[in-house]
Parts: C-alpha cells; sequence; structure tokens
C-alpha cells in the first residue's frame, strides 16, 4: 500500500483513538504513583519543558502519517513533540502492562515514561499510534523519573529507522528533540549520578501492546479486562481471524507466534541483539520494540550480549534470542489461557512455533549464502562448520557475510582458496596476524565444501551476489558509530545523526564515499562503555 500519496498538516491529522475509546479507563485522574485496576490505561499529559529543540526527523516515518519535511520543521512540530503542546483530537494516555523480567514475574509495569498522544488514521487508512517518550511520570513510573537522557534517545532514534530500512518489522521513530533540561543519571550504577541532556523521541507504531499488556489482566484474575484488551486488539488488528471468541483467542496466538518467529529469524540474519527480551518488550504485532541496550554482533559470537544487566546470565545474548521468544510465548499463551480454557490448542501452535522459526531460518541462511533453496543434508553440516570457524578466530560478522557475496562469484580452486581467503576475508578478521596455517586450511577446504555446493544451485554468473548483497547488508547501526553520534551530539554536534541516517537508508547498497562507516570495530572500542557494553540506565 503507498502511504505516502498526498500530503497533510499537523492541523489536518485525522485522530481516531480507538484504544482509549473501546477500552476501560483508570478513573482516577491524579498522577501518582499507583498500582492501576480493571484499566487498561491512565489518562496523562506529558510535562512541559524547558526549551524544545528539534535535533532530527525521520522523513520516511513523517510520511507514514502524510506529513512532508515542512511540517516537520515547524515550531508547532517541536512543540508538540517534547510534549509542550497538544494538538486538537489527542487524548494522551499511559498504558498498564506486566511482565516478566528476566525470568521473573514482575507485576505492574506499565508506560514508566512513555505517553501515548493518539492514534492517527492516514489518507490510505493507515493506523499509527503516536508515542512520546521520556516525556515525564506517569501513575507507571513507579521509582523512576519518567524521563530519558539524549543518548539512549537518540541510539533509539536511528536504530528503529536503521531497522526499518533493512526490512526489519518495528516500531518507528519520528522525532527526536531535546527538551532543554538536564536529568539525572548514574549511568554505572556506582553511586556517581551526572547530569545529562534530557530527550524526547516520538516513536510510531500500529498499537504499542505487549505480552504484558495481557499477562497483567490473567494475572490478577481480570478475565472481563483481559477479554475486552483481546476483544479490543482482534477486532482493529487482526480483523481477518473473525469475531473476537475462542477461535480468534487461539488465531491471535498463532499470530503472534508466526511473527515473533520470523522477527527473531531476521535479528538473526543481521546480527542484532535485543538486551532485554523480557514480555514487557514483545510486542502482539511482532515488531522490534523498545531499544535498549542492543547492541550489533561485531565478532561473530553467539554468547555475546550488550547488557552488562545480563552479563552474568547471558540470557537475553545473541544465539539465545529465538529461544527466549519461544519462553515469552509461553507465557502469552498463560496469559490467554482463561478465555479459552483449553491447553492443547496452546501447545500445538507452541510447538509449531519451532517448525515456523526453522523454516524461515533455513530460507534465510541459504540466503546469506547465495543458494536458492536450502539442503539440510547437505548445507546443515556446511553452516555449523562455518559458524564453528567464524567463532574460533574474532570475525566481524556483517564484513564476512558482505565478502562472501565476492567470493561466490568467482570459482576457487583447491589450490588457491586459502590465497582467496586472505584478500577477500582479510577485513572481517580482528586478528589476522592470529590466523594459524591450520585454521587457514580449515577455512579454505570449507570455501572449496562451499564452492562445490554452489556449483549444484545453479544462477547466472552475477545474479547470485545480488541476491546476496539484499540480504548481507553492508551498513549495519555499528556499536561505536552510535557512541561516536552520541559524543559529539553531548557535544553539540548533530551533523553525525543526519548523516547515519542518511547512510542507513540504504544499508544494502555499497556507498563509496561512506566505505569507512562499514569498518570494523576500532581498537579503541572494545572495551568502551557504550560500544561494547550498556547498562539499563537510560
Ligand atoms: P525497559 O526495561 O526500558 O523496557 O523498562 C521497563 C519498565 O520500566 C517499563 O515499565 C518502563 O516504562 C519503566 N521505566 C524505564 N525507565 C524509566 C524511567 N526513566 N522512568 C519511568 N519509568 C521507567
Ligand atoms: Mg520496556
Amino acid at each position: 500500500m503507498q502511504t505516502n500519496q498526498g500530503n497533510l498538516t499537523l492541523e489536518t491529522l485525522r485522530f481516531d483513538n480507538s484504544f482509549v475509546r473501546e477500552l476501560p479507563a483508570d478513573n482516577e485522574t491524579v498522577n501518582r504513583r499507583r498500582q492501576v485496576h480493571h484499566a487498561c490505561y491512565s489518562r496523562v499529559r506529558p510535562l512541559q519543558v524547558a526549551k524544545p529543540q528539534l535535533l532530527a526527523f525521520s522523513p520516511e516515518a513523517a510520511a507514514l502519517l502524510n506529513l512532508p519535511p515542512e511540517e516537520c520543521r515547524r515550531n508547532l512540530f517541536a512543540q508538540i513533540f517534547s510534549g509542550n503542546a497538544l494538538l486538537p483530537g489527542m487524548d494522551p494516555h499511559a498504558a498498564c502492562y506486566g511482565g516478566h523480567q528476566f525470568g521473573n514475574w514482575a507485576g505492574q509495569l506499565g508506560d514508566g515514561r512513555a505517553i501515548n498522544l493518539g492514534e492517527v488514521l492516514n489518507l490510505s487508512g493507515e493506523r499509527s499510534t503516536l508515542q512520546l517518550k521520556g516525556a515525564g511520570p506517569t501513575p507507571y513510573s513507579r521509582n523512576a523519573d519518567g524521563f530519558a537522557v539524549l543518548r539512549s534517545s537518540l541510539r533509539e532514534f536511528l536504530c528503529s529507522e536503521a531497522m526499518h530500512h533493512l526490512g526489519i518489522p518495528t516500531t518507528r521513530a519520528l522525532s527526536l528533540m531535546l527538551t532543554g533540561e538536564p536529568v539525572e543519571r548514574d549511568m554505572f550504577y556506582d553511586g556517581h549520578p551526572k547530569e545529562e541532556p534530557g530527550a524526547v523521541i516520538c516513536r510510531i507504531a500500529p498499537n504499542f501492546i505487549r505480552f504484558g499488556n495481557f499477562e497483567i489482566f490473567a494475572a490478577r484474575n481480570d478475565l472481563a479486562t483481559l477479554q475486552q484488551l483481546t476483544d479490543y486488539t482482534i477486532r482493529t488488528f487482526f480483523p481477518q481471524l473473525g469475531n473476537p471468541g475462542k477461535n480468534s483467542y487461539i488465531g491471535l496466538f498463532r499470530e503472534a507466534c508466526h511473527s515473533t518467529a520470523k522477527l527473531m529469524v531476521q535479528w538473526l540474519r543481521v546480527g542484532f541483539v535485543h538486551g532485554v527480551m523480557n514480555t514487557d518488550n514483545m510486542s502482539i504485532l511482532g515488531l522490534t520494540i523498545d531499544y535498549g541496550p542492543y547492541g550489533w554482533l561485531e565478532g561473530y559470537d553467539p554468547a555475546w550480549t550488550p547488557n552488562t544487566t545480563d552479563a552474568a546470565g547471558r540470557r537475553y545474548c545473541f544465539g539465545r534470542q529465538a529461544q527466549i521468544a519461544h519462553w515469552n510465548l509461553a507465557k502469552l499463551a498463560n496469559a490467554l489461557y482463561p478465555l479459552v480454557e483449553e491447553t492443547a490448542p496452546f501447545e500445538e501452535i507452541l510447538q509449531d512455533y519451532t517448525r515456523v522459526f526453522d523454516q524461515h531460518w533455513q530460507e534465510m541462511m541459504a540466503a546469506k549464502l547465495g543458494l536458492q533453496r536450502f539442503d539440510p543434508a547437505s548445507d546443515q553440516a556446511m553452516v555449523e562448520e562455518l559458524f564453528l570457524l567464524l567463532m574460533e578466530v574474532e570475525t566481524d560478522m556483517t564484513i564476512f557475510f558482505r565478502a562472501l557475496g565476492q567470493v561466490a562469484e568467482v570459482l576457487v580452486q583447491e589450490q588457491e582458496a586459502v590465497e582467496v581467503c586472505r584478500q577477500v576475508l582479510h577485513p572481517a578478521w580482528y586478528q589476522p596476524e592470529e590466523l594459524n596455517p591450520a585454521y587457514q586450511e580449515r577455512l579454505a577446504a570449507w570455501l572449496v565444501r562451499y564452492q562445490q555446493r554452489l556449483r549444484a544451485d545453479s544462477l547466472e554468473k552475477g545474479a547470485r551476489q545480488k541476491h546476496m548483497n539484499q540480504v548481507n547488508p553492508k551498513y549495519v547501526f555499528r556499536n561505536y558509530l552510535a557512541q561516536q553520534a552520541i559524543d559529539q551530539a553531548e557535544a553539540g554536534e548533530y551533523q553525525r545523526i543526519y548523516e547515519l541516517l542518511d547512510l542507513l537508508r540504504r544499508p544494502y547498497d555499497e556507498q563509496p564515499e561512506r566505505e569507512h562507516f562499514a569498518a570494523k570495530r576500532p581498537e579503541w572500542a572494545r572495551n568502551r562503555p557504550g560500544c561494547s557494553m550498556l547498562s539499563c540506565s537510560s
């Protein structure tokens, strides 16, 4: 569907606030922290900020609302998306949800620093919920302040858009705004809080409903509200499932399992690690949501996690994400169970998750390798050997797969395989001097095997690399690139944000003048906070 045909202005946006209209509201209106019962949301107004300043907007995200760039440059835009002004038709509110955090039920969480402004229908009838993040406390803020700092807001803004351009389902980011107010954060949790620039982003998604929105009502045995929320979700976002009822509840769960399985495959394809896959950070639509201490694989390592809070357990490390998603889906099943009162359909669908995941994973792996289809008999072992090789010496995942597209186009003879590896794959190795001859021979042997496999999979010359370049990105939002942009922004220099936004718009294209952004992580970034490790403090 074409979303950006025709232009609107801020004043002509059409609001249709289905969430607040159709679901029960908290009847207490004072904005104080508390447990909220029998309600899906609490009305709450964003706080006024001192000096809103637009740092960046995403023209593609604005186009989803039919807003042309001129609209985003208006002072009114900065006022609205920093929380200082509301448009007629907006009905700001924070949602109530719970969640399992690091494997344990955490009770009520909720939008502690997110405020939904309202839902917009664009000219094609597509629904977008506009959500500010960092616009002040809500009844769900618990012991936190409701604000966000520049570093984490910049990371979320750029990464959401980068993910979108990689073709991965995600919440979007419309704008990144400075508030002109300081926010205190103890970044290392070591008793040395510091003032940081406050920021607000506006995120966009059809909805921001998480597994935890269902879990909270099931946990409280509030089945009436659970059913209202589930019926609303089906009616509004899954009308193809038919009228709300047992069949469509099961259908909703199946949809969530399938979209989540596919999302996990997409993360694995590009080396993305979410970092905090708690059930409150899992979207019912299968979108990537809540960019916190996420990171991108540099050296291929399934055990890697960017999240310092998870460093000991590695529950949310790269290689476990598909399994954790399955665990989270089981929690969603528990939450929906009271509406169905039969375990068999849920169990069946949960089992099927593995099949769906495997099928999509195989297709994805075949595409990354430039094969037209995955043949488990030969390819499973070949892929396993490849990943063992990549793990054995620190090999940049993104550079490696991109370079493999080049290798796939040349016919490598056994005698020259070592040399081809050295030449083409060299930029992917972090310590090329450490590659011993035995390793090089093993890699060369793999390459020969790979080439034999390619020959059995006929494709015209040139076509293979072209296909591979469409799934193996050249540019990802590398951890150190994010940190450099943050360092510069904190010093009042914003050029890098625009440069990266533009770079990451075409992640699969060669961009020769920007080759340096494809480089592997420089040594200074190896252990620098923000580059290789992040705390949840944001
Ligand atoms: P996260 O781990 O960022 O997904 O957040 C987990 C929960 O903590 C959510 O309910 C958030 O709304 C809440 N939260 C995180 N940071 C803050 C903050 N600075 N102020 C208020 N609530 C927060
Ligand atoms: Mg969250």
